[in-house]
């Protein structure tokens, strides 16, 4: 330990649904606010990942914004009326702004985590500006800078554009050219929804999709979250939860399967520099190739810990499955089951009360 070292029971890193609803719950349980705990977040602003998504999606589209414990967004944006109007990446970093305000939660920003290791017992929290000391960490990082991009033979030698969800602005940007869609989830037809619109598309996916005609109902919802905490309870990596919750069917996606846009084809085996190639021989000519393939959770900066298992995961365990079973000090929050507004709501009180607990804090 140096003499600028900062000393703090628990520090979370990230400031997103997850990071805020942990910091509310610390502050209810009586935590001091700098020396009890802090947030640290790399973002220049509040919002957490909700400020880097694309313009066109509005608080419609979205598939729900949960409210933060303690302040309800719908009253706090007074938006209901105008909601295909008002942009995601506008709404809730306002949100988001108050909240933090409204709690006077110590987030830090923009703090990068470079690394977090273990040092004589405490976690050791290395960022671009001073070094933490914690003796409890609540990872709430997320996954919106782990975009997941498949590898196909050939990818390096395409000579069009290949772009991933998180790069995407709006479907103009590719009038006049043929853009292949590639993957199953909401992200993918709700964009291939879009960009259809105004030029032509074709959708690849590895699995045939599954529409759902009925509401989003919490059984659903449900299911899917005990599907994904039941992997990472295991040690395996959280997986697709759009394989139980099936693909919701709005207005727009069935105008779209009418227009016949969402006639999928089959994931091709090869790229090569002017589109892909099928094992059949089939070869299909494309200017842009995009990865709505997903993300996986921003991590790295535990690699020292060495928290992964045999199982390609981290084994999780507690009530909610925020903790880390080889690590107690450590709950990840907004990771596999909690990776929702509502999961991350829920599991920012549980790894609240669990860790402070494990600390002996109250
Ligand atoms: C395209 C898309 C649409 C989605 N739509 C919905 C939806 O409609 N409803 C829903 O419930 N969920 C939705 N989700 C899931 C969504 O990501 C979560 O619901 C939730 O908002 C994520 O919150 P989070 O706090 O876990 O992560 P984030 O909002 O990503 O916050 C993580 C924070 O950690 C910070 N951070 C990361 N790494 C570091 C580091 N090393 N050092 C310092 N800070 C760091 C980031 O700056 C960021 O502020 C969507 C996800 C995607 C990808």
């Amino acid at each position: 330990m140096t003499r600028d070292d900062i000393l703090a029971d628990i520090v979370v890193i990230g400031a997103g649904q997850a990071g805020l609803s942990s910091a509310y719950h610390l502050t209810r349980l009586g935590i001091a606010r700098g020396d009890g705990f802090v947030v640290l977040d790399h973002a220049p602003g509040p919002g957490g990942a909700w400020q880097f998504r694309w313009p066109s999606l509005t608080l419609t589209t979205v598939n729900a914004v949960h409210d933060l414990p303690g302040m309800g967004f719908a009253e706090h944006t007074g938006t209901a009326d105008a909601a295909d109007s008002v942009r995601a990446s506008v709404a809730v970093p306002h949100y988001y702004a108050d909240y933090e305000r409204e709690f006077a939660l110590p987030v830090r920003r923009p703090v990068h985590v470079r690394v977090v290791c273990d040092r004589d017992g405490l976690l050791r929290v290395e960022t671009d500006g001073s070094t933490y000391l914690a003796r409890g960490l609540i990872n709430a990082t997320g996954t919106w800078e782990r975009p997941f991009v498949p590898y196909y033979p050939g990818t390096e030698t395409f000579r069009g554009r290949q772009l991933h969800t998180k790069d995407y602005r709006n479907a103009d940007e590719f009038a006049g050219e043929h853009v292949l869609v590639v993957g199953g989830g909401v992200s993918a037809v709700q964009l291939l929804d879009e960009i259809s619109r105004v030029t032509a598309t074709t959708w690849a996916t590895r699995r045939e999709p599954v529409f759902r005609d009925e509401d989003f109902s919490p059984e659903i919802g449900r299911a899917a979250v005990a599907l994904v905490e039941e992997r990472v309870r295991q040690g395996l990596p959280p997986g697709s939860v759009v394989s139980v919750t099936g693909l919701p069917v709005t207005p727009s996606i069935r105008a779209a399967r009418e227009r016949g846009v969402l006639d999928r084809r089959p994931m091709f085996d090869e790229i090569t520099p002017t589109g892909v190639r099928w094992a059949d021989g089939t070869t299909l000519d494309v200017d842009v190739i995009f990865w709505n393939t997903g993300f996986r959770s921003s991590l790295d900066h535990l690699a020292p810990l060495r928290l992964r298992g045999p199982g390609g995961g981290i084994t999780m365990t507690g009530r909610l499955a925020t903790q880390v079973a080889s690590d107690p000090r450590i709950h990840l929050v907004g990771y596999g089951p909690s990776a929702s507004t509502i999961g991350a709501n829920r599991a920012g009180r549980a790894a609240a009360l669990e860790l402070t607990r494990h600390l002996g804090l109250r």
